[in-house]
Formats: C-alpha cells, sequence, structure tokens
C-alpha cells in the first residue's frame, strides 16, 4: 500500500511500497487537484486517484510530470480526464522511448496491460509558468541533470519544493550528468525551502537541506574519483565493483534496497562517458 504523507495544508506525498520508496505528490484546490507524478503501478496511481476523487471529492485536472522516466509518468493514463503537463524534452524523451520501454515491460509483467504511454499536453521550455490552485502558486522549475528534461514544482506559499529525481538519497547520474545536478542541486540551495519532497525516498525538512546537497554533491565528487583512479587499473571493472555504495557513505538498504545496483550503474556509466569504453572485467 502506497505510504501518504501531508506536507502542508492541501499538500501530500504518496510513496510507493513497490517500487524503490519513488514519490508522487497532490495539491488539492478548492475544486480541482494537481497531481505530481504517478507511480508506476497501477494499483498504486489509482489509490492515489482513488484518495483524491472519493475522499478529498476532487476531480485530477493536472497531472505534472517531473521527467520522463517511467515511475514518474506511467500513471498518466489513470486520469483519463486531466492535462499532463512536462518539460518539452519530456515530451520529446517519453514520446521516443516511452512506448519501446513499456513493451518490454510487459514482457514480464503483465501489470502494466492497460498502461499507455500518455504524453504531456502542456510543454514547458524556458521561462516562467505557474498554475494557480486556488491559494497556491505552483512555480516550475527547471531541474536538469538526473535527466535532460526535469523540472521541479515549487509550492510557493508553502515553501514546499516536489524535486523530481534531481535529488534522491544516492543521486542517479546515468540519463544525466553530474556538473548538471551539481548546478540544479546548488539552484535548489538558494531557494526558500521548507521541506523537499525528493523524487524517492523521504521528505527532507528544512533543517537538513543544506547538509543533504552537500551530502549528494559530496557522493558525486566521490564517484568521479573514483572512476578516474579505476582508470589506472588493468581491470577497471573489477576496481568498480569493489567501490561499493557503503565506501561512498550510503547505505545500500536506501531505496527499498536498489541502493547498490544503482551506485554500480553510476560508476559504470561514468567510466563509459569518460573513457568512450566498457571497464574491463577479469571475466571478459
Ligand atoms: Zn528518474
Amino acid at each position: 500500500m502506497i505510504h501518504r504523507e501531508r506536507v502542508a495544508d492541501d499538500v501530500y506525498t504518496f510513496q510507493s511500497d513497490v517500487y524503490a520508496q519513488v514519490n508522487a505528490g497532490a495539491v488539492i484546490g478548492q475544486d480541482w487537484a494537481v497531481v505530481i507524478d504517478t507511480l508506476a503501478f497501477p494499483d498504486e496511481t489509482l489509490a492515489i486517484r482513488e484518495f483524491i476523487e472519493e475522499e478529498l471529492k476532487r476531480k485530477v485536472r493536472y497531472v505534472i510530470n517531473t521527467h520522463y522516466h517511467a515511475d514518474h509518468s506511467w500513471g498518466n493514463c489513470y486520469f483519463p480526464g486531466a492535462y499532463v503537463l512536462g518539460h518539452a524534452l519530456c515530451r520529446d524523451n517519453l514520446d521516443k522511448y516511452g512506448q519501446k520501454s513499456l513493451s518490454r515491460a510487459l514482457e514480464t509483467d503483465n501489470v502494466f496491460q492497460k498502461t499507455q504511454i500518455v504524453l504531456p499536453h502542456l510543454t514547458l521550455d524556458s521561462g516562467v509558468l505557474e498554475l494557480i490552485v486556488s491559494d497556491k502558486t505552483l512555480r516550475f522549475v527547471e531541474l536538469p541533470g538526473h535527466s535532460i528534461d526535469g523540472i521541479g514544482v515549487y509550492v510557493v506559499e508553502d515553501e514546499v519544493l516536489f524535486a523530481g529525481d534531481v535529488w534522491m538519497p544516492i543521486p542517479h547520474t546515468v540519463d544525466g550528468d553530474p556538473d548538471i545536478m551539481r548546478q540544479s542541486l546548488r539552484k535548489i540551495e538558494s531557494m526558500t525551502i521548507e521541506n523537499v519532497v525528493q523524487g524517492h525516498g523521504e521528505v527532507i525538512l528544512r533543517g537538513e537541506v543544506g547538509s543533504s546537497i552537500n551530502d549528494r554533491i559530496a557522493y558525486l565528487d566521490m564517484i568521479e574519483k573514483i572512476v578516474e583512479e579505476s582508470s589506472h587499473d588493468d581491470f577497471p571493472g573489477e576496481f568498480l565493483k569493489e567501490k561499493t555504495v557503503e565506501i561512498c557513505g550510503k547505505s545500500r538498504i536506501l531505496l527499498g534496497g536498489a541502493a547498490e545496483e544503482i551506485h554500480q550503474q553510476n560508476l559504470r556509466h561514468l567510466y563509459r562517458e569518460k573513457y568512450n569504453e566498457d571497464p574491463n572485467y577479469l571475466d571478459s
């Protein structure tokens, strides 16, 4: 069952119980509501909709995708009357890769049988866009780095930021860029924040914002250093494998146990990017 939390009046988060502690959110207006990200598994998405429609008696009018990845956008289709909003590059990427990865997922998991890829109807590129929901202003903030299309949603009156995956317990850079991620995190640091809803994991409170950003940036620094060191080894793949997530100061139980996998993906990806080849393993 999804875990629901109220972070401010009429502002909620919903955390997946089945996939990597991914978060969605909702802002509830007088007559209608906005959903921020959708989770991936239909049952969980439908539980969010049921809460908003049945318990709070509001229709979902807008769904915002912070980026195009499956765990944030595959639930779009379960809000059939809503307008979907995302970065123009979110629409491009979902258009390019969404159907392919859905078909791949369907080969092993028929839970997605009724899922359809719904592309954003409204897109933003640069400049300022605000969505007014009764007495709340949702301001869109470009936050690339985890992916090129990343946006955050800042609830101005409550100083709550839905950051998307640019902010996770362990940075994930495989589809992004560490430098751009650092810039986005520094940009968040300059904002006035009461709570940050990370793309995955626990809500960050005001007093933890600075240290949490420094922690993410320290991790990025460290994986870059490790990749650089690995290049001097005969078997960089083995070298990277030994540099576990714990060595990089992170617990392996983060993200529902996906931490080490994500960490190793980061290392291998960075290596490939930097040296234009796969890291060499003993058995290959
Ligand atoms: Zn993502």
